[in-house]
């Protein structure tokens, strides 16, 4: 009589019996084999710090390099925040009484100077969680929008519901200056419960244990919440903080009269006011205290000038053209581009005022019609020249790209 090899439970007795070279096997060994599989699995997929190759700040910088363009003040800093951030989860277990505390980072730079894409480069280096929020969706409980819990439940998402894989994650917190008080800085018409948020923010910043709805949102009453530790995630916040510099260049007026030394006053660079943003500067735009003292680490980015540019065109790893050449590459053709014509790319970004973001749109308006027609004839090369981008960019709808 055939029985199976593993449980010795007979045929009868079982629901499938498998039969192998030189033995059984039951459905329900099966069964019970495959959750083991799963369980292993699942132990050797889950996060271990250790996992994480701990670049020197060096390191960090020059593979920000591959991807970011320019701004070498904020990579130096963030790379060696991020080291330290790392270094500080690796070693837990110090017999000291030192405890490193936790870097977590503010950008303040115009929109589409590349505080996301330097967050996401970070994650990507790292191999953690990484998600982005965008702070003006954010309420405080009980108002419309999203709970600020809710931005723990995308890092769950994107870990897979792993939760320590997901606290270690990096979370950038995006237009974190929409969410400024409004009766220090009247410019801005958000209604007071930015500071309910920040607030609420506060929480998960100084690193708390924070009941995470594990599908979000308030559509979900009965979700069971999933317990996460923020202590060891790294919050990146950034914003553009329009304005800041007239309060960065009042600061510093007021500071030099009392010297009335000229040489000083001289030395200000008034055109990039920014470098010498302070955390004085976010109190004066309304982030409060407590906020700015959870987000210690402070830099900025530079406006992208016509260089830098034409640079982001090409340089990074997966610049734009790179990405319409292999594009056209995988259609068997080869695309090449008149040098004037990435001149003329940046001239309109930089008439339009659409910065890096613009890039793009601008390129896809060139190049819409080609990516069209090109898959269906028997071509091998297109060269696009500054004629034909310029004929494609007259029949593009400006207005289009300017929302861009
Ligand atoms: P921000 O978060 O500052 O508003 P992003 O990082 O989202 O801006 O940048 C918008 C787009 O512009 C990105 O897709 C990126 O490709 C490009 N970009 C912006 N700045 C740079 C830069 N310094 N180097 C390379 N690409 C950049």
């Amino acid at each position: 009589m055939d029985k199976c090899s593993f449980c010795g439970r007979s045929k009868k007795d079982v629901n499938i019996l498998i039969a192998g070279v030189s033995g059984h096997i039951c459905d329900s060994c099966i069964e019970q084999a495959h959750q083991i599989i799963l369980e292993e699995f699942k132990q050797k997929d889950s996060f271990d710090i250790s996992s994480i190759k701990l670049l020197k700040p060096i390191e960090i910088k020059a593979f920000l390099d591959l991807y970011v363009i320019g701004q070498d003040e904020a990579k130096k800093v963030l790379s060696v925040a991020v080291y330290n951030h790392y270094k500080r989860l690796a070693q837990k277990d110090t017999k000291d009484d030192v405890e490193i505390e936790k870097s977590n980072i503010i950008m303040v730079g115009e929109t589409g100077t590349g505080k996301t894409l330097l967050a996401r480069t970070i994650a990507r280096m790292l191999h953690v969680p990484f998600t982005i929020v965008d702070a003006t969706v954010l309420t405080e409980a009980g108002y419309v929008g999203e709970d600020i819990e809710t931005i723990l439940t995308r890092l769950l998402q994107v870990a897979d519901y792993d939760v320590t894989s997901a606290e270690k994650g990096i979370v950038f917190i995006d237009e974190i200056d929409k969410i400024a008080r409004k009766s220090d800085n009247p410019s801005i018409t958000r209604d007071v419960s930015g500071e309910g948020v920040q607030q609420g923010l506060l929480k998960l910043l100084e690193g708390s244990i924070v009941n995470v709805p594990p599908q979000g949102g308030r559509k979900h009453p009965d979700q069971k919440m999933i317990p996460v530790n923020t202590k060891d995630i790294l919050f990146i916040a950034g914003g553009a903080f329009d304005g800041i510099e007239q309060k960065i260049g009042q600061r510093m007026n007021t500071k030099m009269v009392g010297y009335s030394a000229s040489k000083d006053k001289d030395a200000i660079d008034r055109e990039n006011l920014l470098q010498y943003i302070g955390p004085q500067d976010l109190k004066a735009f309304g982030l409060i205290p407590e906020i700015i003292g959870r987000l210690p680490i402070l830099t900025y980015l530079e406006a992208l000038d016509r260089d830098t540019l034409r640079n982001i065109l090409t340089e990074p790893k997966n610049s734009i053209i790179k990405q319409y050449e292999k594009l056209f590459r995988m259609d068997g053709v080869e695309l090449t581009f008149e040098k004037k014509v990435l001149e003329f790319i940046v001239d309109k970004a930089l008439e339009f005022k659409l910065g890096a973001r613009g890039l793009r749109s601008i390129c896809e308006a060139i190049m819409v019609d080609a990516m069209f027609e090109i898959p269906s004839t028997k071509e091998t090369s297109l060269h696009i020249t500054v004629n034909y981008a310029k004929k494609k960019m007259s029949n593009t709808n400006m207005k289009k790209l300017r929302v861009a």
